[in-house]
């Protein structure tokens, strides 16, 4: 994990706990850094084209920031000219959607399945198979290597 994402310990962090998290936005606020909080728990978005994953393609995993859940697979990226780092195909189970009509317009947005904290939006014009894109701040992701993961 990112070592500057937290600014104190974070004992919900794991990647091999799937037990949904329900704690709050001042708890989160003592442990996330003033960036991954803004994103994560307050849903602001990160510049295009500012993010360490959008100009990325290592083989690996990319898990929640905030938590450790496993989100999306390398083979699942694709280049998308947006300015972050797109995916087509979420791992199973790990995310949920919300309806976002903030900003004048109907988005739907994506959060982590483990601790609901704000990852991006999806938006059905993506590649196939799917015909989705899902649209993610780099800050919210975590990147493991892994030479088994195409
Ligand atoms: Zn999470």
């Amino acid at each position: 994990m990112e070592k500057n994402k937290f600014i104190n310990p974070n004992p919900y962090y794991s990647k091999t706990d799937k037990q949904k998290l329900n704690v709050p936005d001042e708890e989160w606020k003592k442990i996330l850094s003033p960036s991954l909080y803004a994103v994560a728990r307050e849903a602001a978005t990160e510049s295009p084209f500012s993010g360490k994953y959008n100009d990325f393609d290592s083989l690996g995993m990319y898990f929640c920031a905030v938590c450790g859940n496993a989100l999306f697979r390398s083979d699942s990226k694709f280049f998308s000219s947006c300015g972050w780092p797109s995916f087509f195909r979420e791992e199973k189970g790990s995310v949920l959607y919300k309806r976002d009509l903030s900003h004048g317009r109907e988005r739907t947005e994506v959060l982590c399945g483990r601790c609901q904290s704000h990852l991006g939006h999806v938006f059905h014009d993506g590649p196939p198979p799917t015909g989705v894109r899902f649209c993610m701040n780099s800050v919210s992701l975590d990147f493991e290597p892994s030479a088994d993961l195409e």
